[in-house]
């Protein structure tokens, strides 16, 4: 089942046009939800970024976000998903090829629900990741479809035998591919700060929430290649890849290889909050 702008329609019943500007330019942006027991993870926080990053495109939501909640909601049920995710992208609608925008744009909206695990056994055994330099523009801050640096980041992760790509400008760590990343440092969380460089996840978000209610100390603040293959443990957050550990960068051991303490207290108090 495809919520396609109003309708729901069947996979076969859905036709994009060639001149939708998402196919064109990549204009527009995305979210992905988590649905766990059939609702939407902390979906307040998803449209909320979904709204800023339609403004910072100024791209106008085809309805309001209630509408669209609500349209959500009913995808969720028609489509039978209990564990899964849910895609929902928006673009500048169809126009005759320019980049000048259009003068009064429909915006074309997508969703649908796939059924996915959670990564219970990565979870637990942890990933190993390469690093690459971040060669993304300057606005990583939006959600936008503009992905190809992405793809091609994980695509070489991949190639060489790992499972994520984590980026660094100058040898800076920003974030991953498809997650944000945190490493613990003597006891202490620490996280680049959510500015232009990376993607503010709502699952980054979250987690500094429970690790601050616990007593830890977090620093959002930037740190280099080498404090990061030093650290004490690494892990990633996003929405479908949780809280993972990183026990292994470039084909080096993160401390002694195995997912940390601190990581593994903050997978049980995630798993809390996580609806059953
Ligand atoms: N950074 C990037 C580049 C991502 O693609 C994602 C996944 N959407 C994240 C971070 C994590 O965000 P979230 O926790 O909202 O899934």
């Amino acid at each position: 089942m495809i919520l396609y702008n109003d309708l729901f329609l069947k996979k076969e019943e859905v036709h994009i046009s060639h001149e939708d500007r998402g196919y064109y330019f990549g204009d527009g942006v995305y979210e992905v939800f988590r649905i766990y027991n059939g609702q939407l993870f902390e979906k307040e926080k998803h449209f909320q970024r979904l709204q800023r990053s339609c403004e910072q495109i100024k791209l106008k939501l085809p309805s309001s976000v209630q509408d669209i909640d609500l349209k959500l909601s009913q995808l969720i049920q028609k489509s039978f998903v209990q564990e899964g995710t849910l895609y929902l992208q928006i673009t500048r609608g169809v126009a005759q090829r320019s980049h000048l925008f259009p003068k009064n744009p429909i915006p074309t909206l997508l969703a649908y629900c796939n059924e996915v695990k959670r990564p219970l056994d990565k979870m637990k055994s942890g990933i190993k990741a390469i690093t690459q330099e971040d060669i993304r523009w300057l606005r990583c801050d939006i959600k936008s479809l503009n992905l190809l640096p992405n793809t091609l980041a994980k695509q070489n992760a991949v190639e060489q035998n790992a499972d994520e790509t984590i980026f660094h400008r100058n040898g800076i760590i920003t974030e991953c591919s498809s997650s944000n990343i945190m490493i613990v440092q003597d006891g202490e969380i620490l996280t680049h700060p959510a500015n232009h460089l990376i993607l503010e996840g709502v699952t980054r978000s979250v987690v500094l929430k429970i690790a601050a209610e616990e007593g830890f100390t977090i620093r959002e603040k930037a740190f280099d290649k080498e404090t990061l293959k030093n650290a004490d443990e690494v892990f990633i957050t996003g929405t479908t890849v949780e809280i993972t550990p990183i026990i292994n960068i470039d084909h080096h051991n993160i401390a002694n290889g195995l997912p940390g303490t601190v990581t593994k207290k903050l997978q049980q108090l995630f798993e809390k909050i996580v609806p059953e």
